[in-house]
């Protein structure tokens, strides 16, 4: 569904995604771990195209993503991203958070927009706060909210950059669990996390990466229990 083949991106003199081959199939769950640095919010952003490429390709359903106008605006709502601040915006309720996007890109009908943003707030619990303003949400409320605006566009895949990293541990679990019943459903989903539990249960594969190289690639199972790799080693003593 997602595939980047030979995908390179420099910042400057830094070689941040170099030589990047990755497919990512329809209903896969893959977890991108590695160190601060490593390159693996760049790589989100590259499969949406908040960064662009110096060289390679990546498709997603077998389009490539223009690097600008109207067309990018409809297929980037094909994939929906999850950052680790919550991004939903301040002067809107959680309600219009969710319906924006829907009226704006997809030219959905109020009516059915209003229907489905309800919908989706009570499949991630916070239905009942569909009225606030994002400040009077918990942490973990606004991830929620943030996961429910980006399902609301229907994307083929949903990218998520350390949706965890920035909550108090009491809420981590709330949004993992919304995480981990997408992925039962059959989302196909990227997602950046130091959350090793998630991603022993969830993920279908873990892609690990160092310096901006994908060095080694496995079922959380093996990846966990014998890493092939000295860096991912080095990584899992430090982190386990
Ligand atoms: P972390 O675990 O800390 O989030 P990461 O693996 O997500 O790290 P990236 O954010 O992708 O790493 O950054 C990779 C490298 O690119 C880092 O050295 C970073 O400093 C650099 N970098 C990222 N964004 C930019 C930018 N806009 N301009 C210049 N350098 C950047
Ligand atoms: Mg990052």
């Amino acid at each position: 569904l997602v595939v980047l083949s030979n995908v390179n991106k420099h910042f400057g003199a830094l070689h941040v995604l170099q030589d990047i081959d990755l497919s990512i199939a329809r209903g896969e769950v893959v977890v991108v771990i590695g160190p601060s640095g490593s390159g693996k919010s760049t790589l989100c952003r590259t499969i949406n195209r908040l960064e662009t490429i110096d060289s390679g390709t990546i498709t997603v359903d077998g389009k490539e993503l223009p690097s600008e106008g109207r067309e990018l605006a409809r297929l980037r709502a094909d994939v929906g991203m999850v950052f680790q601040s919550f991004n939903l915006f301040a002067h809107k309720t959680v309600l219009q958070n969710v319906m924006l996007g829907q009226l704006k890109v997809r030219k959905t009908d109020s009516a059915a927009a209003l229907e489905k943003a309800k919908s989706l707030l009570d499949r991630v619990g916070v239905g009942s706060q569909a009225d606030k303003y994002p400040a009077q949400l918990s942490g973990g409320q606004q991830q929620r909210v943030a996961i429910a605006r980006a399902l609301a566009m229907d994307p083929k895949v949903m990218l998520f950059d350390e949706p965890t990293s920035a909550l108090d541990p009491e809420m981590i679990n709330e949004v993992l669990e919304v995480m981990q019943q997408l992925a039962r459903e059959g989302m196909t989903m990227v997602v950046v996390t130091h959350e090793m539990g998630f991603a022993r249960s969830a993920a279908n594969r873990v892609v690990f990466m160092a310096d901006g190289k994908i060095v080694e690639e496995a079922a959380p199972e093996q990846f966990f229990s014998n890493p092939r790799s000295d860096r991912a080693k080095d990584f899992l003593s430090k982190i386990l």
